[in-house]
């Protein structure tokens, strides 16, 4: 009898800038192993909610979006963010309002040097940079709390209020040890700046020592974020998985994406851990319209973005494969500008498609 083969149903946001071409890009690449491996199906249904739709209609996303979503196994998100819009109305109307309600409370950011391109640190060769930022996603400095009073008077003043609590930092300092614990180092480093900030900063290290119990099998430290940016710089090899606030983690994955060479090669996921709602899964880089139209934009990010959403949906082997074969092109000297190289996002992706069809 016939084998039943998992058929995962995506939809895809392509949103803004070079959101469209990478996601093109990407769809494509991830079409190829589908068909090419044929030991599992995807099925990719396209929204248009972007910011020209905002423009028009004022709306990102129809009202019934979140529902919508909700029948899907995973969402495959380009950049969002235009010129004309500020860009705290695109985000907290479209990422943030898929992210919030989904609960998808942790960011997973990894980060490599990968073979054949280079860091912009002297003597960093592949393997010594290879990370992932945990970046806790649902409340800390982001959770919007806050307000203005007397605006535009001399005495205007306005309250950026970081949330903590202990059930939300605990699943995200979970969900990150286990991260560790899945990762050849079995290394942690737990980042804040409790020094500075006598609250949720000291929660977050008590809770961090809680959990860091359940996994005597780990090596945990613990870091300021300032002392932080100069040890990714100066020792990347001394670490591995690293965890920390919605604020902090932004902040070290954008460190983390130019050490590693571009902005253009690093994924992120955001994850519901409980696994009741979709997870999403991007770019680390944002719409980027100077190059946009140009056919330039590195695709690679959303290669490994696919790579983290086939394993998130238990097709591991298939993302490790295809991870490889992306390696192997930009080993190659087939890489975009950003990377030294002078290929086109579509030549790219062509020789991708090319290895998957040599290799697999
Ligand atoms: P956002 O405001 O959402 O962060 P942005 O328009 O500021 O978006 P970023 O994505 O943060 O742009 O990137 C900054 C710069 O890096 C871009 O202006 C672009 O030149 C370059 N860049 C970003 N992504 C890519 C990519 N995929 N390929 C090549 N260059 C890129
Ligand atoms: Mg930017």
């Amino acid at each position: 009898s016939a084998v039943k083969r998992s058929n995962y149903r995506i939809a895809s946001i392509p949103a803004d800038g070079i959101g469209p071409e990478v996601i093109d890009a990407g769809i494509a690449v991830l079409k190829k192993i589908a068909t090419t491996l044929d030991t599992f199906e995807l099925d990719f249904t396209n929204f248009d909610w972007n910011s020209d739709r905002y423009k028009k209609t004022g709306k990102y996303m129809p009202d019934d979006a979140l529902k919508t979503l909700k029948t899907f196994d995973a969402i495959l998100f380009g950049a969002v963010g235009a010129p004309d819009v500020p860009d705290h109305i695109s985000l907290w109307q479209l990422r943030l309002a898929i992210c919030q309600p989904l609960q998808q409370y942790a960011n997973v950011r990894p980060t490599k040097v990968f073979r054949g391109t280079h860091s912009p640190l002297r003597n960093c060769k592949t393997g010594q940079l290879d990370w992932v930022i945990i970046r806790e996603n649902s409340e800390g400095e982001y959770a919007g709390h806050g307000g203005r009073s007397h605006q535009g008077q001399p005495w205007e003043t306005a309250t950026e209020v970081s949330i903590f609590t202990r059930h939300g930092v605990e699943r995200l300092m979970r969900f990150a040890f286990e991260t560790a614990r899945s990762r050849p180092k079995k290394h942690i480093t737990v980042v804040t700046k409790s020094n500075a900030q006598r609250n949720g900063m000291v929660m977050w290290d008590e809770i961090a020592a809680l959990v860091a119990k359940d996994f005597p099998d780990l090596k945990v430290d613990k870091m300021l974020v300032d002392a932080m940016t100069t040890r990714m710089v100066l020792k990347p090899e001394s670490l591995d998985t690293i965890v920390a606030t919605n604020l902090h983690a932004d902040i070290l994955s954008d460190l983390a994406a130019a050490l590693a060479g571009s902005i253009g090669i690093a994924p992120t996921s955001n994850l519901d851990p409980t696994r009741e709602n979709p997870s999403m899964f991007e770019p680390i880089h944002g719409s980027a319209f100077d190059i946009t139209g140009k056919g330039i934009a590195n695709p690679v990010a959303t290669f490994w973005t696919a790579c983290e959403m086939l394993s998130w949906l238990g097709e591991k082997e298939a993302a490790d494969q295809l991870l490889e074969i992306v390696e192997d092109v930009c080993e190659k000297g087939i890489m975009t500008a950003d990377l030294g190289g002078s290929a086109t996002t579509i030549e790219v992706t062509q020789a991708v498609c090319d290895e998957i069809d040599s290799k697999l």
